[in-house]
Order: structure tokens, then sequence, then C-alpha cells
């Protein structure tokens, strides 16, 4: 999962520490790291952005990955997943 998320542009070492373990609460949750939809016991899809695939999304978001893959010929990166991104302010 480190290396998914240090494949794409330049992501300091702390912000993907943080990731990393963002995205684990969410697996020990059951929810989709990708989207935080859930809980759920599993999700039956793997994320393309892991080499292995061993990462489970939901499959609204393993749709959406296969679609923009189709699309744009890439996958896009972990770090530009809903879950991941910086909350508002309200
Ligand atoms: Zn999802």
């Amino acid at each position: 999962m480190t290396t998914a998320l240090l494949g794409y542009g330049r992501i300091s070492t702390g912000l993907v520490e943080k990731h990393v373990r963002d995205l684990e609460d969410l697996v020990h949750r059951c929810h989709c790291p990708r989207c935080g939809h859930g809980p759920k016991a599993a999700w039956t899809s793997a994320s393309l952005t892991t080499a292995d695939g061993c990462l489970g999304i939901c499959d609204a978001c393993a749709n959406q990955e296969a679609i923009a893959e189709m699309c744009t010929g890439v996958v896009p990166p972990m770090a530009a997943w809903p879950t991941l991104q910086p909350r508002r302010r309200r």
C-alpha cells in the first residue's frame, strides 16, 4: 500500500504514514477505504491501485477505477481517494 501511495507524484513520508493509518482505520471498521461507504463485512472487489490487489473496495469504487483506467489508461492514484482528501472547514 505504501508503494501505491508513493508511486504517483511527490508525497512526504509523514503524509504517506498518515494516509496508511487512515486507510487501516477504515478497513478495520469494515468501511470502503476509497469512499468510506459501509460498514460491510468484506468487499468483493480489489482496488487496481495495488499491484497485488490486496485492498478491498466497494463495487461502486471498483467500477469508477475500471472506467477511469479505460478512459485515461491509468488508475487514479490512491492519494486522490475521497477518504484521503483534507476535510473542509465548516
Ligand atoms: Zn467505495
